[in-house]
């Protein structure tokens, strides 16, 4: 196997690899120019097509369609220029000057194209029809057809305007308050690290119920809720105003349950979503089994909240350049197409590794636009862990690529259903090359571990996290009040269902639903998660059954983009949503995973 060429030795955290940002636009001052330019194309377009949309012929929707994709496409190359540019120096002036000049013209090329969705939304089906059914228009009639879904919910243009002006006061407000509870919180905590007590946010906290020192892991949770004990009616309150405001909005905009507007948004049929939450529930006992081989590993009877992330055995360091060569042989092996696009990333310097003061944490893959190449941030720190963030991160970054060869500006990007899957197939792909040729126990007890946790947050809990939603929801609905003490229970319920007797929960964890930030900014929005998740893992062991026969197939399927509903993208790859079994490859992938764990 050829290591990714192009990639510069390195030394330690990846030193030296910084992205090469001058192919998409040269310099700050050329982005100003060029921003200043999308914006009066945005305005030209706005004179020249405003009032018209309803007497547009095929071939004139088509030019239009052509002009958005274009102005799309420089306004998303400027854009991304600046954030990428900010996001590894967020301390340089120019740099916030260049981002804040891009989210001005954002907002005014948003103001001046919105007409243009309108217009086509307020269509009768019977005129709009034949316009998305025009030859011309082909390569993007999803992308029509999927916009006017919202149709039937959308007001007249005064009263949407009305709801916009008022939605500062009745909701940002809230998630505001939230925000600042929650992100200001501190709590005086010894963390055993030689600083004595010092103040702890939330998040700091939350990191140690990852030390391997249970009494620092006990006590992390513990000074949790005590920073959460005053603050959960206030935060109740928020969430119950929120709660009550999207119920009353549903009234006015003819959604029939709580959950419609993210179905739709997700273009999933309700059922579909409540039969694999149901799914989810019928298979805890998977994770039941996890927790008491847990317990055995680490020499207790049962587990508690605290012992849940535990680390199990420590990986090795792996340098960046060795990364790269794992990624390299995992995506390889799949597809040498796939390597290839990878090993683009490596040799035109487009991924910033290398951990930097002023540079942002955690990571991402920006799609930047079609008409130029993605670029992946992250900061690596020689763990194994990177070297799954930097597969996730690829896996995102292939499909962006594949997406933009062959579609349109417009119909590229995928809704939130399926965003997750190439990234977690591409973990997938990491993960079993690594387990077949790492020979050090401990790096391979950590990856399992991490592997069968990961897939255990997203898909029970997330699933947990989505039932305590839809009963807060179906309570505010009957008109009760969404007190501390009633979502208290409600999320204890939901947990308990979870857990089983298989690991002890503390009673002052039914604070728990009290910072979760999804609940406050975008309902039902954990659910997708849990979606992407069961849906690769039945790819993948759709992967395992047809072996190389599968990856046409799922290159095809990386390359449609959006262009398709989740369903039909879906069922090319043989997994069929109307199928009541559809997930239980899914889960005979998480048992075997655990299964691998239980045998070392
Ligand atoms: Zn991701």
């Amino acid at each position: 196997m050829t290591t990714a060429t192009g990639t510069a030795p390195s030394g330690p955290r990846a030193a030296g690899i910084h992205w090469d940002l001058s192919p998409l636009v040269p310099d700050a001052a050329t982005a100003r120019t060029r921003l200043d330019a999308a914006l009066e194309r945005s305005k030209a377009f706005e004179s020249r097509y405003r009032g018209t949309v309803a007497g547009i012929d095929g071939p004139g929707l088509a030019a239009a369609l052509a002009e958005l994709a274009e102005i799309d496409n420089e306004l998303s190359r400027v854009a991304s220029y600046a954030h990428l540019r900010e996001s590894v120096d967020v301390t340089s002036q120019e740099n916030k000057d260049l981002a804040a000049a891009v989210d001005r013209a954002l907002v005014q090329a948003g103001n001046a194209l919105r007409f243009f969705d309108l217009e086509w939304l307020a269509l009768d089906e019977d005129v709009a029809r034949p316009l998305y059914d025009a030859p011309e228009v082909a390569r993007d009639r999803h992308y029509l057809v999927a916009m006017r879904r919202f149709a039937p919910h959308t007001l007249s243009e005064p009263e949407e305007r009305m709801l916009s002006e008022r939605s500062p006061a009745a909701v940002s407000a809230w998630q505001t308050l939230f925000g600042q509870i929650t992100s200001t919180l501190e709590v005086p905590f010894d963390a055993g690290e030689g600083e004595g007590v010092e103040p702890h946010t939330i998040d700091r906290l939350l990191a140690h119920v990852r030390n391997p020192d249970r009494d620092l892991r006990k006590h992390a949770l513990e000074a949790l809720y005590d920073g959460l004990e005053p603050q959960v009616d206030t935060l109740a309150h928020c969430y119950d105003t929120l709660v009550g405001d999207r119920l009353a909005m549903d009234g006015l905009r003819g959604y029939e349950g709580p959950m419609d507007p993210t179905h739709l948004r997700n273009e999933l049929p309700g059922s579909v979503v409540e039969g694999m939450m149901d799914a989810v529930e019928k298979h805890y006992a998977i994770a039941h089994r996890w927790f008491r081989v847990k317990a055995g590993i680490l020499g207790l009877d049962r587990l508690e909240l605290h012992d849940q992330y535990a680390p199990i055995g420590e990986g090795r360091a792996v340098l960046y350049p060795e990364a790269t060569g794992l990624i390299d042989a995992s995506f390889g092996r799949f597809s040498p197409r796939i390597a290839e696009i990878a090993g683009g990333f490596f040799r035109e310097h487009r991924i910033d590794a290398e951990p930097r003061t002023g540079k942002r944490g955690g990571a991402f893959c920006a799609p930047v636009s079609q008409d130029a190449s993605p670029y992946v941030l992250m900061n690596f720190t020689d763990r194994m862990d990177d070297v799954m963030t930097l597969a996730h991160e690829l896996g995102h970054g292939m499909h962006f690529a594949l997406a933009s060869a062959e579609q349109t500006a417009l119909s590229a990007g995928t809704g939130l259903a399926l965003a997750e899957v190439p990234s977690t197939f591409a973990e997938l792909l990491a993960f079993d090359h690594l387990m077949e040729i790492e020979t050090d126990p401990a790096t391979r007890r950590s990856l399992i571990s991490e592997r069968v946790e990961g897939s255990f947050a997203t898909v029970f809990r997330q699933t947990v996290l989505s039932r305590y939603e839809q009963r807060a929801y179906a309570l505010r609905a009957e008109g009760g009040t969404l007190t501390a003490g009633r979502l208290s229970d409600i999320w204890f319920e939901e947990n308990e269902k979870y857990y089983g007797d298989a690991l002890a929960l503390p009673e002052r964890y039914r604070m728990g639903w009290s910072y979760i930030p999804h609940f406050i900014s975008t309902r039902f929005y954990t659910y997708a998660y849990v979606f992407a998740h069961l849906s690769t893992l039945a790819l993948y062991a759709e992967y395992r059954r047809r072996g190389s026969a599968f990856t046409d197939d799922y290159i095809a399927f990386l390359s449609a983009g959006g262009s398709k509903p989740p369903a039909e993208l879906l069922g090319a790859l043989g997994v069929d949503l109307d199928d009541p079994d559809v997930w239980e490859p899914g889960f005979a992938e998480m048992e075997r995973m655990v299964e691998v764990a239980e045998a070392g």
